[in-house]
């Protein structure tokens, strides 16, 4: 059987949810399908933005049981849709679905998937329609997966009924060197490994949730990203580095600009006290990314300067206050100014140059970095959100991405 996933742009209008029943029929004639749908265009920001003029901070259970909303109009749509084509179809919630997630509101991870259900669907010659983005707690309580968790719905379904392969449609026609939305020049990536991807979602190329790529990369489920628009398109392919055909310094360049940083000063230079701080964070489900803890003049004390999502800032400075208080620190500082901008490449470890020349590249075009981390596989750098776009576009250049014979 197959899984194939439709982003919210796919499903955006009346005309797209056809487009979908289409390419979804399609496939049902060669195959069983599992069709996973987000919510129609920008539904979740606009429920968003309702959420937040009711309250400031809304209680997440209640955050969730709307947030899911979005796509419940959706499978119903579809699956109206494939019923007007003749082709049999059942529209499936989180919890009909028997996606089962851990009691945590807002970015459940999911842990097991009954599925039952979906597979008597399957057998009596039904397309399953699916909501994408959400589960349901053992308790019964809708939760959501995180934004863009629908690909991650699609690739776990995928997993549990063992699917040949997992088709992720979306708006462009796969992965880029690049987000092609802002280097016009970025260029079509033919394959692309699991751990480059996971290091390109993790830092801001938002064509795929990184639970996703993670999940896939777990069960060596092939992961496609095709476009709905032109849905012959091969698009791009997730493999292992081993099966790999084309090895590269550098396979893309990420931007994101959803980051802001936090700086606890004159922190006591004890054993234990950064656990302390990363801890409360950590119960708070707050990601922390780059973290720096520079020397002090006065000996005694450090600076821990660290960047998270701009979204956790509100909840991450309360805390980091809270924490600060606790361990005497002097107190905290916080900049929303900050875009991180990223390198990966699977061989990056081997070319020591590749940090040197980005770093000249952008002190040549007079931006400054903030903030600097390196794993093997990805260099990133915080920067001024000013200058975010035409960073990711000279280092773009830099390595001349756009040129198949560099790849
Ligand atoms: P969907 O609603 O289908 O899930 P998303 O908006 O989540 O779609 O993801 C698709 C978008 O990801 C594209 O429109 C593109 O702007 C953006 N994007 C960012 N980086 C990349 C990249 N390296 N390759 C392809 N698309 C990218
Ligand atoms: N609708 C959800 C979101 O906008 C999930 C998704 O699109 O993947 O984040
Ligand atoms: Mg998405």
């Amino acid at each position: 059987m197959i899984v194939q996933k439709f982003g919210g742009t796919s499903v955006k209008s009346v005309a797209r949810i056809k487009n979908v029943a289409t390419i979804a029929a399609r496939a049902a004639a060669s195959d069983p399908v599992v069709v996973v749908v987000s919510a129609m265009g920008d539904t979740t920001d606009y429920l968003v933005k309702l959420a937040h003029q009711v309250c400031h901070t809304p209680n997440r259970r209640e955050y969730d049981a709307l947030l899911a909303t979005g796509e419940q109009i959706s499978i119903a749509l579809v699956a109206m849709a494939l019923n007007e084509m003749g082709v049999k179809a059942v529209s499936l919630t989180g919890a009909q679905l028997g996606i089962i997630t851990e009691s945590v509101h807002t970015v459940a991870r999911i842990v097991d998937i009954k599925t039952d259900r979906i597979c008597r669907y399957l057998d009596e010659g039904y397309i399953v329609v699916a909501a994408g983005f959400q589960g349901t707690t053992p308790a019964g309580d809708t939760t959501t997966l995180g934004r863009g968790g629908s690909d991650t719905t699609a690739v776990a379904l995928a997993a549990a009924l063992g699917a040949r392969v997992c088709d992720i449609f979306t708006d462009v026609s796969g992965v880029y060197t690049a987000d092609p939305n802002v280097v016009s020049s970025a260029r079509l990536l033919k394959e692309v490994a699991y751990e480059e991807m996971l290091e390109m979602a993790r830092v801001g190329a938002q064509v795929l949730h990184p639970r996703a790529v993670e999940l896939a990369r777990k069960h060596k489920l092939p992961l496609r990203v095709r476009n709905t628009f032109d849905p012959d398109h091969e698009g791009t392919i997730l493999r292992g580095a081993d099966e790999m055909e084309i090895h590269r310094a550098v396979s893309g360049v990420t931007m994101d600009k959803d980051q802001a940083r936090l700086a606890i000063l004159k922190v006591p230079d004890q054993p234990g006290i950064a656990g302390a701080i990363f801890g409360a964070l950590a119960e708070h489900h707050i990601n922390v990314d780059m973290i720096i803890q520079a020397f002090h003049q006065d000996r005694s004390v450090n600076d821990i300067t660290f960047t998270i999502k701009r979204s956790d800032l509100d909840t991450a400075r309360r805390v980091s206050e809270e924490v600060a208080a606790r361990i005497g620190a002097e107190g905290v500082m916080a900049d929303q100014d900050v875009a991180k901008l990223s390198v990966i490449g699977a061989s990056l470890m081997d070319q020591p140059d590749v940090a040197a020349r980005m770093f000249t590249t952008l002190g040549e075009e007079r931006i400054n970095i903030k903030m600097i981390s390196t794993s093997e596989i990805r260099i990133s750098c915080a920067i001024s959100e000013r200058d975010a776009e035409r960073a990711v576009k000279v280092i773009h250049d830099l390595f001349h991405l756009d040129d198949n014979e560099a790849g």
